[in-house]
């Protein structure tokens, strides 16, 4: 075996025989009002800030995920994801979801402890967040097969026990206005992922544990914690 013949991270599309190969991991940060003041932040609609992970991050659901190290305070937060499907930069809000090629239900697995900490320093946050195993995924359904889902229900649940239950309907910034921002920031690529942010409810995990959550009108996502 070559040395150098490494995988491409992928996502099966769902409904096809194609692998949507992952490009870039963009994540929104603070994006469901109940979820910033339970992080302990005032609600106000400032920009949307993104960070990053890398592609290799990526998990398929189904996949048992080992409890990372260096952390005592791994935590879930269930995101709807969105593919993007086309090349561009600066999208203005109404072409946006051309840009779209499908969605996916992901989980943005956090060292909340590492991030608490970075915070107080005023360090990157990319040992919290961008770790070996942290973007667990479904399947990418295509848009022209689902849509554009805006109101659905995001759930999720740790043993079979509800944590974290919203609406996509309560995103700040919906799917249209994070695309046109991220863009303006980064060149858009088909291959990129935007994990458009969390509600409330996030919490921690423990080796042994069953997560499941989903998505109204998307899919379902399931990992175990070893
Ligand atoms: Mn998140």
């Amino acid at each position: 075996m070559n040395l150098f013949d490494l995988p491409q991270p992928s996502v099966p599309v769902s409904g096809t025989d194609q692998q949507f190969p992952v490009r870039r991991i963009y994540c929104i940060g603070r994006n469901y009002e109940k979820h910033v003041a339970e992080m302990g932040y005032d609600v106000k609609r400032s920009k949307p800030f993104y960070f990053a992970k890398p592609a290799d991050a990526i998990v398929l659901s189904g996949a048992t995920v080992d409890y990372p190290p260096l952390t005592e305070d791994l935590h879930h937060e269930i995101e709807f994801v969105v593919a993007i499907g086309k090349r561009g930069s600066n999208v203005s809000v109404d072409e946006a979801l051309d840009y779209v090629f499908g969605y996916a239900v992901g989980i943005d697995l956090t060292r909340r402890d590492l991030q608490r900490a970075a915070k107080e320093k005023a360090r990157p946050w990319e040992t919290a967040k961008g770790f070996d195993q942290s973007a667990p995924i479904s399947a990418i359904h295509r848009a022209e097969d689902i849509g554009h889902p805006s109101s659905g229900r995001i759930w999720l649940a740790v043993n079979g026990q509800i944590r974290q239950d919203a609406g996509l309907n309560e995103l700040i910034w919906n799917v249209s206005e994070s695309i046109a921002e991220l863009s303006t920031l980064f060149e858009l690529a088909p291959g990129d992922l935007l994990y458009t942010g969390t509600p409330a409810g996030v919490g921690p995990l423990n080796p042994g544990d069953e997560v499941t959550g989903g998505i109204e009108g998307i899919d379902e996502i399931r990992i175990k914690i070893s």
